[in-house]
Parts: C-alpha cells; sequence; structure tokens
C-alpha cells in the first residue's frame, strides 16, 4: 500500500482545531482505505491551548494510527512549518492543508486521483475572491499581475498551498536550502507540470487569520524579492531613460546658446544648465546602482544556491 502524508501547519488555532480534526480532518482520512497514512501537525509556536488540544485529539480512536505532532520552539512561520512538514513527510506523497478549515480535507481524494494518474504536483486553487474588502482584493490582483510581469509565468492567479507533492517533487523540493522562502513559488520553480484543482476557500471555522495586511503585503514583497531581480533592474532602466534624455537636451542647449547665438531666443539662464547636468548626473548615478543591483542579485543566486537542472523523467533502452 502507497503511504500518503498529510501535512498540516497549526497556529493558534485552539478554538477550532477539535472541530476541523473530528469532523472533517479524521472522518475524511479515515475513508482512504486503499493507503497508509501519515498525519504530521507541525504546531507553529502557538502561544495558546493548541498544542494542548492536539495532544488529547491525535488519543482519539478517529485519529489516523500513525500521526505526529511536531512542535516549534517559537512561531517561525507557515513557510518554515510547511518546510518542517516536508522534510518530514516520509510518504510517497504529501499533501499539506490549513488547519482552519478553509481548505476542504473532503477535496483529498481528488487530490489522490490526480496523482494516481500521474500528475507530479497538484494544486489547489481558489475560485474566486475570498478575500473581503477593496484592498485586499485589488492587492491579490496586483500582487499576480506584478509577478506575471516579472517573469514568473509559472504561478496560476489564486495558487494556494494547498498541495500534493510526489516523492520526486518533494526530494527536489527538500534539497533546497534557502532561508528566505515562499513554499508555493519554490513548488512552481521547481517547474514539474501541475494539475489543478478549483476549490471554494471556505470560512475559517473559529478564530482569526494570523496573516494581516502588513504580513500580506511582506509576503508579497518576499515574493518578488526572492523570486526576481527584476525590481533592482527597473531603476535602472529609468536611469536610462534620464541619462538619455538630459544628455540630448545638453547638447541642444549648448548648440542653441553657444554655437547658434540663441536664434530661438530661449534665454535659458545658468540655473537650466545646472539642472540637466544634475538631471544627468542623476542617471548616471541610477544606471550605476542598477549595475551593483545586478552584481548582488547574481550573488544572491549563488548563494540560494538552488540546484542548476531538474529533471523530471528518464527513458533508457536496456
Ligand atoms: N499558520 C502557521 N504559522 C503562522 C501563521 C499561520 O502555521 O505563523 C497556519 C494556520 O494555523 C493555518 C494556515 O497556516 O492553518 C493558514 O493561516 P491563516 O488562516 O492565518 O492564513 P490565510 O487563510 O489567510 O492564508
Ligand atoms: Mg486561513
Amino acid at each position: 500500500m502507497r503511504l500518503v502524508s498529510v501535512v498540516v501547519p497549526v497556529y493558534n488555532e485552539e478554538k477550532g482545531i477539535e472541530r476541523f480534526c473530528l469532523k472533517e480532518l479524521f472522518p475524511e482520512l479515515k475513508k482512504l482505505e486503499n493507503y497508509s497514512l501519515e498525519l504530521i501537525f507541525i504546531n507553529d509556536g502557538s502561544p495558546d491551548k493548541t498544542l494542548e488540544k492536539l495532544n488529547s485529539l491525535i488519543k482519539d480512536p478517529s485519529a489516523p494510527k500513525t500521526t505526529k505532532i511536531i512542535s516549534f520552539s517559537k512561531n517561525f512561520g507557515k513557510e518554515a512549518a510547511l518546510t518542517a512538514g516536508f522534510r518530514l513527510a516520509k510518504g510517497d506523497c504529501a499533501i499539506s492543508l490549513d488547519s482552519d478549515g478553509q481548505q476542504p480535507p473532503s477535496l483529498i481524494p481528488k487530490f489522490l486521483e490526480k496523482w494516481e494518474s500521474g500528475a507530479r504536483i497538484v494544486t489547489g486553487v481558489r475560485d474566486g475572491y475570498t478575500k473581503h474588502g477593496l484592498i485586499p482584493r485589488l492587492g491579490s490582483k496586483l500582487f499576480y499581475k506584478l509577478l506575471k510581469m516579472m517573469g514568473n509565468n509559472s504561478t496560476v492567479p489564486g495558487s494556494t498551498d494547498f498541495r500534493l507533492l510526489d516523492r520526486v517533487a518533494l526530494d527536489e523540493f527538500n534539497a533546497l536550502t534557502e532561508h528566505s522562502r515562499i513554499t508555493r513559488g519554490l513548488i512552481d520553480w521547481l517547474g514539474f507540470r501541475q494539475e489543478y484543482i478549483k476549490y471554494r476557500y471556505g470560512t475559517r471555522i473559529a478564530g482569526r487569520p494570523a496573516y494581516n495586511l502588513k504580513k500580506l503585503f511582506r509576503l508579497a514583497i518576499d515574493s518578488f524579492v526572492s523570486m526576481s531581480s527584476t525590481p533592482l533592474v527597473i531603476f535602472g532602466y529609468v536611469g536610462i531613460i534620464i541619462t538619455v534624455l538630459s544628455f540630448l537636451l545638453g547638447v541642444f542647449c549648448l548648440i542653441n546658446q553657444y554655437l547658434l547665438g540663441d536664434p530661438l531666443g530661449l534665454y535659458w539662464p545658468g540655473a537650466v544648465h545646472m539642472a540637466i547636468l544634475i538631471t544627468f548626473l542623476v542617471g548616471l548615478v541610477l544606471i550605476s546602482q542598477a549595475i551593483t543591483a545586478i552584481y548582488i542579485s547574481n550573488i544572491y543566486t549563488e548563494a540560494k544556491n538552488r540546484p542548476l537542472y531538474i529533471i523530471d523523467k528518464e527513458n533508457s533502452k536496456l
């Protein structure tokens, strides 16, 4: 029987965790009779009673036989929690899902079905918007637009951390060593063909989301910076435009005033010449900054030490 690992990050979910486990997760896992199961909770340093509740929940007869709780020393964030879960997972595949009920465990069989028919990675995609309020909505739209502009074409808008990775994808993911990490982004970077499952992002069983607008903004910036060096280079292009324009303006000014004796009658004072010169120099500074940025980005790429390539399949005639 194939082993399926289920990875669940948990942070401050004391109010909802019992209902989630007893009413949703455990019953759904029970239905998967054709698989061996391994359930891994990562308690991400919850200061509330989450850990105590988990400790008693795993004793419940409906919990899978192999159920582990890994408890962090403090809150390291969901990305670290997922990474720990994937590294610990021994399964032939691993499925990650939230512990607040927003990613319905009833979809797990669908994920497994796609895996059985050959998918290396299955990704849950939010159907429509769940975030309330104009700013988060617009923010989410802008985020995916920018991500695309920066050359990331592999991330489908609305894709979530509700994912399945087969053993090959898991091993490749676990080999990535960088510290500043966005799980979704890294999984997409692996490049394997993905299958998608659309689902309605439910409402939280209880408690409040740990990600407020400030944290989401930070996450978005991290996504951009860790996946691409484009933000650094944009200013270089601005610099080139400024330099070229101010250079042309300077040449025009010189010719008009000193060679032709101002036939246009502009009477530009010295301050204008000064302004043109300063703009020109600002352009040069921006360009040189961008060049430095490219060096830094190359150092960053080396430091991340991602594999040069990832092999999907092999076939040989022997
Ligand atoms: N979570 C975590 N560590 C954190 C924040 C969240 O492990 O620092 C868990 C949380 O318990 C939940 C999942 O990650 O299972 C998603 O968190 P949340 O519901 O706050 O985010 P959202 O649903 O808004 O993406
Ligand atoms: Mg949530």
